[in-house]
């Protein structure tokens, strides 16, 4: 009974196999099809990055009017303003794949600002801590952005679209300089905190130093 099955077995395998052989001539055919569906997905994956990158121009001003710190204020500020040139960069890559701009919420994106506007109830005005939070949840985003433009530009390789590949990288340079820039701040913060604490166990030291 066994060795009648696996007999069975090993004839439909035969089988699926001289299928596949004759399938194989339509390889051609399957890439074809699996080409416009990435094209699609890329599409996809633009008006994602549309609704992030414009929820980002709402998101960011809050974050700025939070902030403690003029320096702080400053690299959100100017990233601000380099997200609002984004927008319209993709509105230009649109424009090339010969579609109308189109915006597809994006929910990690809605996660992460959620978090931010959590920081900002946590924590107490004008303090180090509220900075040092907001520069977290900021860089969370420009590493969820760098993902993002790191893949669309791959994709857009793939796609033999070569033009839509360097408007995204120069993209993808920003959102990276914007995620160094937001580390100089926060080595800057520490480092006033850290100073900050040092001498005030400086002072003690000098005054255990005198009682004895
Ligand atoms: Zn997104
Ligand atoms: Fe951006
Ligand atoms: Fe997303
Ligand atoms: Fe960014």
């Amino acid at each position: 009974m066994q060795k009648t099955k696996s007999k069975t077995a090993s004839k439909s395998r035969g089988a699926s196999r001289a299928q596949s052989s004759s399938r194989s001539s339509n390889a051609g055919n399957v890439k074809e099809t699996s080409s416009s569906a990435l094209q699609e997905f890329f599409v996809d994956q633009l008006k994602d990055i549309y609704w992030a990158e414009k929820h980002l121009t709402k998101a960011l001003p809050k974050m700025q009017k939070a902030a403690t710190t003029e320096e702080l204020k400053d690299a959100l500020e100017d990233h601000l303003a380099v997200t609002e040139d984004q927008v319209t960069q993709l509105e230009k890559v649109f424009e090339m794949l010969g579609k109308k701009a189109q915006a597809k919420k994006c929910e990690a994106m809605e996660g992460l600002t959620k978090e931010g506007s959590s920081i900002i109830d946590e924590t107490e005005k004008g303090t180090l801590t509220r900075d040092v939070g907001l520069i977290m949840a900021a860089q969370k985003v420009e590493h969820y952005e760098i993902a993002t433009y790191g893949s669309l530009v791959q994709l857009a390789k793939t796609l033999q679209l070569s033009d839509i590949a360097n408007i995204l990288e120069g993209i993808l340079n920003e959102e990276k300089e914007a995620d160094k820039t937001l580390t100089e701040v926060a080595e800057n913060n520490i480092n006033i905190e850290a100073s900050s604490e040092d001498s005030e166990e400086e002072e003690e030291t000098a005054k255990d130093e005198e009682t004895e």
